[in-house]
């Protein structure tokens, strides 16, 4: 291991076993080796197009040049409450996830997440993976999802997993994603459920902070 990936895993505290030795494997060997291995990153891999470091995730992220994907990737496999919230001021829905449902709740209004403070949370289940799912969900809520500025404590932050549609809409993608999975302590708020019926809007992106871009999708109705 040379001394930039040595450094790399000490600054990011990172355990040494999640790293893998890619040097002289094909990139189909070293994801299969590193899935057997139980192995997150690998090092010495092709050098990336932008700064040409050699440390990549899974799925072949440079980790130097994104620092997010470490978490990303991390947060895969951990085990936690996956949430749908809504706010109605904003008429906006977010899929989340934590560890404490109820801190959660507090917190998103607390922090004035996406500029709202009536946040709260109408469903939520336990599963392990949550970083997989919350990733999967994403996908496909995407046509719906929007980015945010908001300012806590003085500093500017961006609220992504936020979606222009309705609760319905949002729990359906949930349900589909749950067919194969082991779930615990589903509980939903029903009666909070009604007051979420949202349009489901399409979001054309403009550029970071452009929210002006919003259409009604042709085919959709009022859920
Ligand atoms: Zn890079």
């Amino acid at each position: 291991m040379d001394a930039f990936t040595e450094n790399f895993i000490k600054h990011h505290k990172l355990p040494k076993f999640y790293f893998f030795n890619a040097k002289g494997k094909t990139v189909i060997e070293v994801r299969k080796k590193m899935k057997k291995e139980g192995a997150y990153f690998a090092y010495n891999t092709t050098p990336c197009k932008n700064g040409e470091h050699r440390i990549r995730d899974r799925k072949g992220h440079c980790v130097v040049c994104n620092t997010a994907y470490i978490t990303f990737m991390l947060r895969f496999n951990e085990s936690g409450y996956i949430y749908i919230a809504g706010t109605i001021d904003g008429k906006m829905m977010k899929i989340g996830s934590t560890n404490n449902v109820a801190r959660r709740e507090k917190s998103l209004n607390k922090s004035k997440y996406a500029n709202c403070t009536d946040w709260e949370i109408i469903y939520y289940f336990f599963c392990t993976k949550i970083g997989l799912f919350e990733y999967k969900a994403t996908c496909k809520l995407s046509n719906h999802s929007t980015k945010i500025q908001y300012k806590h404590d003085g500093v500017f932050h961006m609220a992504q997993e936020i979606y222009l549609c309705s609760f319905k809409t949002a729990y359906s993608v949930i349900k589909s994603l749950q067919e194969n999975i082991e779930i615990k302590e589903e509980t939903f708020f029903t009666y909070k459920a009604k007051r979420y019926n949202f349009r489901n809007l399409i979001y054309y992106s403009k550029g970071e902070n452009s929210a002006q871009s919003l259409l009604p999708r042709n085919n959709s109705k009022k859920q």
